[in-house]
């Protein structure tokens, strides 16, 4: 019954303040306020353990692209369960869907991708890339070449490593990083961009790549890693000048090029991959999340050719690998979402459907007294929270609307993510066009309550 219902979340929250601890969650602010327990999802929808319906624009974590109603990935995982459950791909051996899975992407992805390496998630993968680069360069006599470039701003995972590449001040200032890092400026022309147009600061910031490798040398810097919109950071869209002379950048010089697909990867940009929607082309692509629709953790490497054939010609054993790296369940799952990515034709969707309506009804959005800018690719997008459109001031210090407005989301029935004071969308590429016109309405409402 409905009392019974509430004590019982009650003690869930008792028991989640008592003893639980979050990930990048305050914790003393955690225990004096505990969250909503998230009991059941269907379709587009989340609940919460006290009935609330909640129309989820951020897919989970950017990972059930497919929404949450997926039974054939659910049967997928449990037919693997029952017929084996787990067996490791180390010591000569290999289970049956890692094996499929790998000649599965491989006939996906761009023709020159023919390898994957599997871990349980982005951080892991990017781990992994720092090795198979490290690996590359070794094998080629070429050891000076060190150094990895990444961006400020960027995120590429919580390990030592992947916290190392990503951008965040804060985690910089908690803890130490790897000291062949070296970060340089994202194109995230609502902040930095002045009285310059977007095109001419997407050219001007891609110059930083070229400088910074001038400055480094050619030949201490082995890898440039970025997403081809940062996510987590913003949704950082760059201006259309920005890939194509970062691209110019990287084909003149010999460093490896990561695109970490964790979130624009299956779908999200309206091509497989986003490196396909911006023309780049990459030598190591990084995956997880939308790989299982997030019902099972799963991520990747995949290696193109240039850096797979030096490292399976004679290279010795490669000294890395998980206990998990391709568990079949996990494997099963993600052959089970590419068929359904496949068999519903969801990519097309995004880049011909989908996408554009979402896009058309989000910039909308910047009528609204409240917002400066509205930007967003296939289905992702953000907006910028300001107290004046024309000078972009903000409305309070220190990010503090984006938190109010997220409030004011969840109050309307919607989860929308606040990143300082942008607020970012990432829906399922499932939403109808009813769904994405309700995503509007209750977003619209929450910057009505946040104005
Ligand atoms: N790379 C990117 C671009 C991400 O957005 C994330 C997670 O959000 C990661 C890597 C890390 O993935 P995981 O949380 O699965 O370790």
């Amino acid at each position: 019954n409905r009392d019974g219902k509430y004590s019982h979340t009650a003690e869930l929250k008792r028991q989640d303040a008592a003893h639980h601890l979050h990930p990048f969650t305050d914790f003393q602010d955690y225990a004096a306020h505990p969250g909503r327990i998230i009991s059941r999802a269907e379709g587009v929808y989340i609940e919460d353990s006290d009935g609330n319906r909640i129309l989820d624009g951020m897919s989970g974590l950017w990972c059930c692209n497919l929404g949450y109603s997926q039974p054939g990935i659910v049967e997928a995982v449990r037919k693997q369960l029952s017929e084996l459950p787990f067996y490791n791909n180390f010591f000569q051996c290999a289970n049956e869907p890692s094996v499929r899975l790998a000649a599965r992407l491989a006939s996906l992805t761009p023709d020159n991708f023919n390898h994957v390496f599997f871990t349980n998630s982005g951080s892991e993968a990017n781990d992994t890339n720092l090795r198979l680069v490290r690996r590359y360069w070794d094998l080629l006599d070429k050891p000076n070449k060190r150094i990895i470039l990444s961006r400020t701003n960027a995120y590429h995972g919580s390990t030592i490593a992947a916290a190392s590449l990503g951008g965040f001040d804060f985690v910089h200032r908690q803890f130490e990083t790897l000291p062949y890092v070296h970060h340089i400026a994202q194109p995230y022309w609502f902040k930095d961009g002045g009285e310059l147009s977007p095109e001419e600061f997407g050219v001007r910031v891609a110059k930083d790549l070229e400088r910074a490798i001038d400055e480094l040398g050619e030949d201490n810097i082995a890898a440039f890693i970025a997403e081809p919109i940062q996510g987590a950071g913003g949704v950082i869209v760059p201006p259309e000048s920005y890939w194509p002379e970062m691209r110019r950048i990287l084909a003149e010089r010999d460093i490896l090029f990561i695109s970490d697909e964790v979130i624009c990867g299956f779908g999200r940009t309206g091509q497989l991959f986003g490196c396909q929607s911006y023309g780049t082309s990459p030598d190591l692509i990084t995956f997880a999340k939308a790989v299982t629709n997030g019902f099972q953790p799963l991520g990747g490497v995949l290696l193109g050719d240039r850096v797979a054939n030096v490292l399976t010609s004679g290279g010795g054993e490669f000294g890395h690998g998980f206990t998990y790296s391709g568990h079949p369940a996990a494997c099963a799952a993600a052959l089970a979402t590419l068929d359904i990515l496949e068999r519903e034709q969801l990519v097309e969707r995004v880049a011909d459907d989908i996408g554009p309506y979402l896009q058309r009804r989000w910039q909308e959005l910047a009528d609204h007294p409240i917002v400066g800018e509205t930007r967003g690719k296939g289905m992702v997008a953000a907006l910028e929270l300001v107290r004046n459109k024309h000078t972009r001031e903000r409305l309070e210090d220190g990010g503090k609307a984006g938190a109010v407005c997220r409030q004011f989301c969840i109050e309307s029935g919607l989860v929308m993510r606040a990143v300082g004071d942008a607020m970012i969308i990432a829906p399922p590429l499932v939403c109808s066009h009813e769904e994405i016109d309700l995503l509007i309405e209750r977003a619209t409402r929450a910057l009505d309550l946040t104005a």
